[in-house]
């Protein structure tokens, strides 16, 4: 079993390389669209709809499968800036998706935790 403060240093070796950390700390650009002490939100680079925005935790997380018990008022914030977002987008009265894909048969691409929110156009289901 990995010490913890094996894990710790994994997780620093991975900030220095993560696309989002990277976002985060300012060595990437963004087009942010929220920003608070622990959630950040930026238009996707490749938008699937004509709402597409990120929200990410700023702390690397890799994905929902390892969240822990402290996130939980993190998780509950990103939800809410989600639905304020819709509101300011002008999707929340037609209908908005949140998503997140864990892992390879999900389609995980990037390994730092980010929900899809998706909106504007008629959604299909069930998803690709
Ligand atoms: P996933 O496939 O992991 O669920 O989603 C990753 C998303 O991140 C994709 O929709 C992709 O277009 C987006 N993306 C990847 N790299 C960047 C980046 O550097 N900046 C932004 N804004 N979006 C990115
Ligand atoms: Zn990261």
């Amino acid at each position: 079993m990995r010490s913890v403060r094996s894990i710790r240093a994994g997780a620093e070796a991975l900030r220095g390389h993560c696309p989002f950390c990277l976002i985060v700390e300012g060595e990437a650009s963004a087009d942010v669209v929220h920003s608070s002490d622990r959630v950040l939100a930026f238009r996707d680079t490749n938008p699937q709809a004509p709402v597409h925005i990120l929200l990410i935790p700023k702390e690397h997380v890799t994905s929902v499968r390892e969240l822990g018990e402290g996130q939980a008022s993190m998780l509950v914030e990103l939800l809410r800036a989600a639905t304020h977002l819709a509101r300011a987008e002008g999707i929340d009265q037609h209908g908005w998706r949140l998503v997140t894909n864990v892992g390879a048969d999900a389609g995980q691409s990037v390994p730092h935790l980010h929900f899809h929110l998706l909106g504007g156009r008629r959604m299909r289901w069930p998803p690709g």
